[in-house]
């Protein structure tokens, strides 16, 4: 099989736009060989997406991406082949959600705390159809004039330890890496370009969460540059970690990421998806 293959994708089950199967039909359109859907915190489109799959014959592989705390920065940690029916895994991922609701709950308690009126549903009304997050209250303490821009909004009550500010609930590592392990995946670090890690840091990272047990490194990445693709193509050569990787196409919230083919250029050998299959047994 010579076709181009996506291994990162998002669909409406997490902040993509095409529901899991519309994504599918794009991906036969576009004469892919498989994509993998990999969704932000949740495995809820994997399975609409295989059946549309089996119907279009098109091989769709279960994963899923989690948001994890790594070195005082958010690190993505991709997991492929997971079974999206594990006991532990769709109950720790229900269990994050339910934790992330609370945070903006708590975060109108701090705001009452502090003698500001406030309650969710005005910053729910600022967000529509978005997930309620930090700006929307920023958008209410500017309409109540209790701040002068949304900056000040952030400086003073919403950035990391202002007066209003509740931790994001986030993996650890050994949390992302362990519950993907155990629902039989591969644990694969998303993106590494994107943490700004100088190569030391970047190094050291990658050890840390070999020692957990990570089977790979998303070396083709839209934003990649060729040199840190050869840098990248490095550590997996190194470290015996698998090379994978996508676009993280969104659709309209990302429109510049075109699904296989990112910003033009991007281009994943099948045979790498082989190679995890292999290592899958
Ligand atoms: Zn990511
Ligand atoms: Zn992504």
């Amino acid at each position: 099989m010579n076709k181009r293959i996506d291994l990162h994708t998002h669909t409406t089950a997490s902040d993509g736009s095409l529901a899991p199967a519309e994504l599918v039909r794009l991906a036969v359109r576009e004469n892919l060989g498989a994509i993998a859907i990999t969704d932000h915190d949740t495995v809820d489109g994997v399975q609409e997406g295989q059946r549309a799959g089996a119907e279009l014959s098109l091989e769709v592989v279960p994963g899923v991406e989690l948001s994890t705390d790594l070195r005082n920065k958010t690190v993505h940690i991709l997991g492929y082949f997971i079974d999206v029916t594990h006991p532990e895994l769709t109950d720790k991922l229900e269990w994050a959600r339910s934790v992330r609701a609370q945070r903006n709950h708590k975060i109108v308690e701090r705001f009452n705390e502090l003698g500001i009126e406030m309650t969710y549903e005005e910053a729910a009304a600022k967000a529509g159809r978005d997930v309620v997050g930090r700006p929307h209250f920023a958008a209410v303490l500017l309409e109540k004039g209790i701040v002068s821009s949304m900056q000040e909004a952030f400086d003073i009550y919403l950035k990391r330890d202002g007066k209003a500010y509740v931790p994001k609930f986030r993996f650890t590592p050994e949390q992302s890496v362990g519950l993907i392990l155990k629902a039989g995946g591969l644990p694969v670090l998303a993106h590494p370009g994107s943490y700004s890690w100088s190569p030391l840091e970047l190094d050291g990272a990658v050890g840390d969460l070999c020692e957990l047990g990570l089977a790979g490194i998303e070396v083709l990445y839209s934003e990649h540059t060729p040199s840190q693709v050869q840098i990248f193509l490095d550590i997996v050569r190194r470290r015996d970690l698998l090379p994978t990787g996508g676009s993280d196409f969104h659709g309209d919230p990302k429109p510049e990421i075109a699904l296989g083919v990112g910003r033009g250029d991007l281009s994943v050998p099948y045979r790498w998806l082989e190679a995890m299959k292999k290592r899958i047994g």
